[in-house]
């Protein structure tokens, strides 16, 4: 009985693959402030040229650059387990495999795409690199890769996050990142939100303006974003391009397949390999899993809306909660994100994935159910999928259908153990977020011809 499925590093997949080349129809360009589509080369002022292409790109498959694939050897390929000990607490005839992308370095799938992102900074002559991060995850992994490839990476963190996890802030630092509480008073953007509100917690939509504009002012500066671009989602494809071979090793195939969804990166990442097959006629269920705080799928609106709260990125067309929506203080943090990556808005719009909202008492039960069981304490944000994996578990239970899930296990929750002390005192609470509110924030979307 086997429990972790490993690959050997002579294993790690030689190229990434592109949704884009499956997609019944072409991805909904990008529009700039005048309604147009944004031509590549008013990217170019933030991005360097490769990704631009990868952002644009309809090809199957793309290589990865041989330093990139050196880097990721450093964790990769990943295990996949078979969670039994979990099986046998739900007493289900399902079986239930997890991909653990906490043992990454940073202790998330995030490191996947910032070692690639830095390379190819690198590679164009870019020195700096200025970011974002809200709990801290992306500004971490970004710090890990600017590390590995030389270049000074600069993160504006959501201020409410730099004060409640110090220690996200210690490692980035350990890492050689400079750390700032967004909204600073460094840019514009920053100043207006602060003049506004001078104890503004910040939000990852504000840290964003923030960050976009200082590598829009620079030019030995780019921006790199964790997740919700195309480049993004394409380069964490590794995780479930190395699970289907996995499963194909342990002679298994998923019947339905559950990543946890902020901005759509991990759960692009391991669903969009298995949407290649899906494209060609096997049967797989692609669930999103979301916060019932932040519920972008299920409740937001399929319409062009900007990246951030300044207005500064070009309008993406998405499920989107409107770019001033401001989520409950929720502990995922890396799902509390206004919009959704434009490819997975697209696929779901034209019904060909799945999405569900989980309430944030139902994922810390899993959670637990999970650490008491499998061992590994998830992130906050995993334990959405370890929830939506328990319940169809439990409904085959019920039904006594033996369905094989897989589920990604995005990462370790040990820089998140206040949460879990909140909700072991039972303090934490549920919330919904109200019709009125998602109302008012939708009104303030862009108007487009
Ligand atoms: C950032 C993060 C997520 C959500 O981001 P996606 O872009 O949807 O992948 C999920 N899990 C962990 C551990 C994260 O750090």
């Amino acid at each position: 009985m086997t429990t972790k499925i490993y690959l050997p590093e002579s294993e790690l997949p030689t190229h990434w693959y592109n949704v884009a080349a499956d997609m019944p129809n072409p991805p909904a360009p990008y529009l700039g402030p005048d309604g147009r589509p944004v031509p590549p080369e008013a990217m170019l002022a933030i991005f360097p040229e490769t990704l631009v292409m990868q952002e644009m790109s309809s090809e199957r498959w793309i290589e990865i650059p041989a330093p990139v694939r050196e880097a990721l050897t450093l964790w990769r390929p990943s295990p996949l387990y078979r969670a039994r000990r979990l099986e046998q607490l739900l007493k289900t005839p399902a079986k239930i495999y997890y991909k653990n992308e906490a043992v990454s370095p940073a202790g998330s799938h995030k490191p996947n795409t910032a070692v690639a992102q830095a390379y190819y900074n690198r590679e164009a002559g870019i020195r700096r690199l200025s970011t974002e991060t809200g709990a801290g995850q992306w500004g971490s992994s970004l710090a890990l890769a600017g590390q590995m490839f030389g270049l000074d990476v600069r993160v504006y963190m959501v201020r409410v996050s730099y004060e409640q996890k110090p220690y996200r802030r210690s490692m980035m630092q350990t890492w050689g990142a400079e750390v700032f509480a967004s909204p600073t008073d460094m840019t514009e953007s920053g100043r207006k939100v602060l003049a506004a509100d001078p104890d503004s917690p910040g939000s990852l939509g504000i840290a964003i303006s923030e960050a976009v504009e200082e590598a829009a002012s620079r030019p030995d500066t780019n921006y790199a974003l964790g997740s919700v671009l195309n480049h993004v989602l394409l380069h964490q494809t590794i995780i479930g391009l190395e699970a289907r071979r996995q499963l194909e090793l342990a002679g298994d195939y998923p019947d339905m397949i559950f990543a946890p969804c902020g901005g759509g990166s991990n759960f692009g990442g391991l669903a969009f390999p298995f949407f290649a097959d899906k494209a060609a006629g096997r049967e797989v269920r692609l669930v999103a899993v979301e916060p019932a705080s932040c519920p972008t799928l299920t409740r937001g609106v399929y319409a062009y809306d900007f990246g951030d709260t300044a207005g500064l990125t070009p309008m993406m067309k998405m499920y989107t909660l409107g770019h001033d929506f401001m989520p409950p203080g929720i502990h995922a943090g890396g799902l509390r994100y206004h919009g959704d990556s434009a490819l997975v808005s697209q696929l779901y719009h034209e019904g060909l994935i799945e999405a569900t909202a989980v309430a944030q008492l139902e994922t810390f039960a899993a959670g637990v159910m999970f650490a008491q069981s499998e061992g590994i304490i998830p992130a906050p944000e995993s334990c959405h999928a370890v929830a939506a994996a328990i319940r169809a578990a439990r409904e085959c239970a019920q039904s006594g259908e033996t369905k094989t899930l897989l589920f990604n296990l995005s990462g370790h929750g040990h820089f998140d153990m206040a949460a879990y002390d909140r909700y072991l005192r039972g303090e934490l609470t549920d919330y919904d977020y109200p019709e009125s509110a998602i109302r008012a924030s939708l009104a303030h979307l862009p108007q487009v011809g």
